[in-house]
């Protein structure tokens, strides 16, 4: 089982940077989700209307949240669902086991969910001897490797197809193959059965309409409708942001999460499920229980900065674009929820004092902005909590975290501020400057920097450990207009001269 924590986010984002395989999957994973996700997003003319209008949406639900629920929950019980609330994810997952051993019932099979992966689930009821199983094929590839995903939306983007057929020889005892059909089939037909005996199905859910209690569950293979339409119970699992009020507003998400998330106009499979089935030889499980999950949203609904995070409707694009991640993935972030979202998610769900790093892997650089379907600020998400870690202070109550360093960062800091603020001092800073890069640029770049300069300048030495920094100009542009200034005088006088 991967052991990283959020707490060591540097150290793990180190190790990441050294392994080969996992760059290149990255790298890959970039050029085709944002490839495919810029021609899905062409096929739409107003783009920037229906991010508005999801944006507009989510704002609204949130702001009357408790309202929205509770249409939601009569409405999901008038259709024959039951609804059961948890305050965390320790009451999520002993309501899932309560369920699971009221009916007697041992056959779990599970689809995959980003809810059930952030309350620790399958942890939970594995504790009480119960194996529930995934049926998503990246998730399963994941509990046979007994790791966690990497990515909201494709969890095992981490794995080599050799790592992948490997991993099948060793834990299902197939003969060693690289022929992707065989891997897919015996997996197909491993899943089948399970599905066949399953009691109890156990999913997320992508969306819950208040005006009709319906649920919708996005897929691509298949198995969420399988999980869901089985077994004589399904127990969904969401989080109260999930909500929406209209069934109409469907419209605007399907348009934008599958376009954004897998770069496809529309999943293969859109499960709409309203309340258990109609009759007795109806299709459908007898039962359905939606767990409403709060598990730290409400501390995230108080504030108007962190309340966007409840916007999110988990599509993984901000992942695809993210420099940070597309260097590291997933598992670097020591959490359920890796790349931009992950870090100003995970801090506000289980605490600033364990993830203090996450707000800072980032650039800043905005890409993850650029492509959220819901306009979520993540930069600006991210430089709240950076206040907050640097104030020690969070919604008004002391955090109490030690920061490490924080009397040098405030004084290099001051003395930056000092620089910007008097023409002098930036003047002997930059000559400085271009002085003392003349020992480390080399063709315009400054590469990595050792010795006495990286020992002078740290920081320095650093950021240029894994990447280039561009040169200072050979003149400031005061200096080049002083210049051109005094040139355009001299060639009018020499004018009049003539
Ligand atoms: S923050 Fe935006 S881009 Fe990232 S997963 Fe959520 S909805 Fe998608």
């Amino acid at each position: 089982m991967n052991q990283l924590t959020s707490e060591t986010f540097d150290s793990n984002a180190r190790a990441s940077l050294k392994d080969v395989h996992l760059r290149g999957a990255l790298k890959n994973l970039a050029a085709t989700f944002g490839e495919r996700r810029r021609t899905a997003i062409a096929s739409v003319e107003n783009w920037e209307n229906l991010r508005e209008k999801a944006r507009a949406i989510k704002d609204e639900t949130l702001l009357h949240l408790d309202q929205y629920l509770e249409n939601f929950a009569e409405n999901a019980e008038r259709a024959g669902a039951k609804i059961h609330w948890a305050r965390d994810g320790k009451e999520a997952s002993q309501i899932v086991l309560n369920l699971i051993v009221e009916r007697n019932a041992s056959k779990v099979v599970k689809s995959k969910s980003m809810a059930t992966e952030e309350i620790h689930l399958n942890r939970a009821l594995e504790a009480a001897g119960i194996n529930p199983v995934e049926t998503d094929l990246g998730e399963w590839i994941i509990q046979l490797a007994e790791e966690t995903p990497s990515h909201i939306v494709v969890p095992a983007i981490h794995k080599t197809k050799k790592q992948i057929a490997d991993l099948f020889v060793e834990k299902v005892g197939i003969e060693p193959t690289d022929d992707v059909d065989v891997l897919t089939r015996t997996a197909r037909n491993i899943l089948r059965e399970r599905f066949a005996e399953a009691e109890i199905g156990i999913s997320g859910v992508n969306f819950g309409v208040a005006e009709t209690g319906t649920i919708l569950i996005l897929e691509n293979e298949g198995n969420a409708r399988l999980t869901t339409s089985l077994p004589k119970t399904h127990i969904a699992v969401m989080g109260i942001e999930k909500i929406i009020p209209k069934f109409t507003d469907l419209d605007v998400f399907l348009k934008l999460l599958p376009r954004s998330g897998t770069g496809q106009r529309l999943t293969t499979y859109q499960s709409l499920i309203t309340g258990t089935k109609r009759s007795v030889n109806g299709e459908g499980p007898e039962e359905v229980h939606i767990i409403l999950m709060d598990n730290g949203r409400s501390r995230m609904l108080a504030h108007p900065v962190t309340r966007q995070s409840l916007a999110c409707i988990r599509c993984g694009a901000c992942l695809n674009a993210c420099p940070v991640y597309g260097a590291v993935g997933g598992h670097a972030y020591g959490a359920v929820y890796p790349g931009p979202i992950g870090a100003v998610i995970t801090p506000q769900l289980i605490g600033i004092g364990a993830t203090k790093q996450l707000p800072y892997a980032s650039s800043l650089c905005g890409a993850c902005r650029e492509v959220c379907p819901v306009k979520i600020d993540i930069p600006e998400l991210l430089l709240h909590l950076r206040a907050e870690i640097t104030d020690g202070e969070a919604n008004g109550k002391k955090t109490d975290i030690p920061i490490k360093g924080k009397f040098a960062e405030r004084f290099a800091f001051g003395v930056y501020g000092l620089a910007w603020k008097r023409a002098g001092i930036y003047k002997i800073g930059t000559k400085t400057a271009r002085l003392m890069q003349k020992f480390v640029a080399r063709d315009g770049k400054i590469g990595e920097v050792s010795g006495f300069l990286g020992k002078l300048a740290p920081p320095l030495g650093n950021w240029t450990a894994f990447r280039d920094a561009p040169v200072i100009a050979p003149k400031s542009f005061r200096d080049i207009w002083r210049e051109e200034l005094k040139n355009d005088l001299s060639t009018k006088d020499t004018k009049k001269m003539n």
